[in-house]
This record gives C-alpha cells, sequence and structure tokens, in this order.
C-alpha cells in the first residue's frame, strides 16, 4: 500500500448487511485506500454487532489518520429515519429497531455519522462512482428477495417525508396480480424479484427452490423447460417496464439502473421491459434515456455509504430558523 499524506481526506463507509458487514476507507475522489470485511455476528446481540463496527472504523481510521476522516456512513436494510438517525425497521436487523445507531457510534468515536438505508447508499455509490458518474439524476432498482431501490435528484437522496421515498417493490404494476405481505396486489417486487422468478418456476412445475441463475440456466439451455423459463423472463420484463414507464414519466431522469441477482438474465427480460417502457412512456420516446445494468454490484452500497459524509448533512435545517 502506498504512503498517503496525512491531509488526504477520506471517509469511512460501512455497509452493515444481515449476513456480511463490511467497511472501507475512500479519499473524496473515490480511491479505495484499504477495506475490511467480516460477518456480521447477530448471534452475539447488537452490542457486539456495534463493536465489530466500531473496530473495524478504528481500525481504518488508525491506519489512514483521524484528522483527515471527514467522517463515517452506515448503511443498513431497513427503513431509517434520518432526522433521528435511527433504525425504525428491518427485516434483516430485529435486533437494531428503535436504536439510535448513529449517535451511538457518533459517541464512541468522536466523528460525525451519517445513518442511511442500503438501497439509498447504493444509488448514491452508482452516481459517485459506478455508472452514473456522469448524470445528477438517477434511479436504481434493486431486484432481490424482494425489490428496492434509490433516488437520486440533484446529486442527492431523495428521502421524502420519513424517508420511505423509493420503495419501488409495491408500485402496482397488475391491478389483480399476486397478493402481497403489505397489503396490495399485484406488486412489483411480487412479478419481478429473484424470489418471483423462483415463484413462477414453481408454478410452472420447473422446480422447487430454483434460485433465478439456475432458472436462467434453463431458459438458455436446450432442455424441453427452455421455452417455458424464458417465458418467465418475460413476464418478469414486462412488469419491470411497466414500473420503469411509470417512474421515467415521473422523474424524467436520464439513467435508470437495475442490479441484483436477476441481472445476468439482461438478454431475457430486456426485450420485454424496453417493449412495455416504449409503449407506455411519452417521456421515454421523447427524452434520450438510458435503462442500464448497475456496475458496482456489492460495491454499491458501501461506496454510497462512504460519499455520505462529503455531501454534508442529509437534511441542513432552514436558515431563517
Ligand atoms: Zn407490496
Amino acid at each position: 500500500m502506498e504512503l498517503m499524506a496525512e491531509s488526504t481526506r477520506y471517509s469511512i463507509g460501512v455497509d452493515l448487511g444481515g449476513t456480511n458487514l463490511r467497511a472501507a476507507a475512500i479519499t473524496a475522489d473515490g480511491r479505495e485506500l484499504g477495506k475490511i470485511g467480516g460477518f456480521t455476528n447477530l448471534k452475539e446481540g447488537r452490542d457486539a454487532v456495534i463493536e465489530d463496527m466500531v473496530r473495524a472504523i478504528r481500525s481504518l481510521r488508525d491506519q489512514f489518520g483521524g484528522e483527515a476522516l471527514a467522517g463515517v456512513g452506515v448503511a443498513v436494510p431497513g427503513f431509517i429515519d434520518i432526522k433521528k438517525g435511527l433504525v425504525v425497521g428491518s427485516n434483516n436487523l430485529p435486533q437494531f429497531e428503535g436504536f439510535p445507531v448513529r449517535d451511538d457510534i457518533s459517541a464512541r468515536l468522536g466523528k460525525p455519522v451519517i445513518l442511511e438505508n442500503d438501497a439509498n447508499a447504493a444509488a448514491m455509490g452508482e452516481k459517485w462512482l459506478g455508472a452514473g458518474r456522469d448524470v445528477n439524476d438517477l434511479v436504481l432498482l434493486t431486484l432481490g428477495t424482494g425489490i428496492g431501490g434509490g433516488i437520486i435528484m440533484d446529486g442527492r437522496i431523495l428521502h421524502g417525508m420519513v424517508g420511505m421515498a423509493g420503495e419501488f417493490g409495491h408500485m402496482t404494476v397488475f391491478p389483480d396480480g399476486n397478493p402481497c405481505g403489505c397489503g396490495n396486489d399485484g406488486c412489483l417486487e411480487k412479478h419481478a424479484s429473484a424470489t418471483a422468478i423462483s415463484a413462477m418456476a414453481r408454478l410452472l412445475q420447473l422446480g422447487e427452490n430454483l434460485s433465478a441463475r439456475k432458472v436462467f440456466e434453463i431458459a438458455t439451455g436446450d432442455g424441453e423447460n427452455a421455452e417455458k423459463a424464458r417465458h418467465i423472463f418475460t413476464s418478469m420484463g414486462r412488469a419491470l417496464g411497466i414500473a420503469l414507464a411509470n417512474l421515467i414519466n415521473v422523474f424524467n431522469a436520464p439513467l435508470y439502473l437495475l442490479s441484483g441477482g436477476p441481472l445476468p438474465a439482461w438478454e431475457l427480460f430486456a426485450p420485454a421491459m424496453l417493449g412495455e417502457v416504449e409503449r407506455r412512456s411519452f417521456t421515454f420516446r421523447n427524452a434520450r434515456t438510458r435503462i442500464e445494468p448497475a456496475v458496482l454490484g456489492n460495491e454499491a452500497g458501501l461506496y454510497g455509504a462512504a460519499c455520505l459524509p462529503f455531501l454534508g448533512p442529509p437534511e441542513p435545517a432552514p436558515a431563517f430558523f
């Protein structure tokens, strides 16, 4: 590793997932100085996970200098109360619900900490160092167990009133579609997530618990089920296209990014997706709009978290108060 001047400003991003805990030190101009990865030790309880997080941050800080550290950004899966810096709800990290993650870590480190939802952080990561480097506005959809994402407008994360903006998974794409746990029918994530692909494969009797990757392999193979499997991706593409057409009509962003497990099947779902977008979005037909795969993969949330301290506080108080 090269030696660096103490004055090189950098930040530390932490990606706290349900499975993995990772931290990275990144300079203001986007150079990765160092990275630490490990498991999220949830069995030992919340305090142990916080302790692991603080240890990783301290280790990077000791390596690259406390003076030059601009701050710490922490990305977590779940709903975040941005103003209070706490996790309001999280399926992956239930022990963190209601806990003031931001202030607790900040007090231990003596540095400002910014807490952010992981999908929002991923969108910011793509904007800072990924596929969205050349734009100021983008929308990222993450296709996983569910569908989430983030909206970047004017180079900042769009949070909405309580930080719930960007819940793309629960957009209605088929009014009488599959029932969803959120109470609605026909949610995007019931028709286009990795879980939905697996569910469709089961319905079509391709097999139980097939991953999106496996369904993709069947679709591109020469077996008897190839056509059925291809149909799954067409159906998924239609659902995605309907959702994207709505998003394009609403945001008029120049770039829409997709990430997640089903992405290798791009060639299979993209034609149906783009067909729906073309048909349903006047904006798409009239403004140069790109729909592309995201490029940072698992690093997006980590990089986005590291970007946050350089952006300053998420909601600056109005000057006239
Ligand atoms: Zn839903």
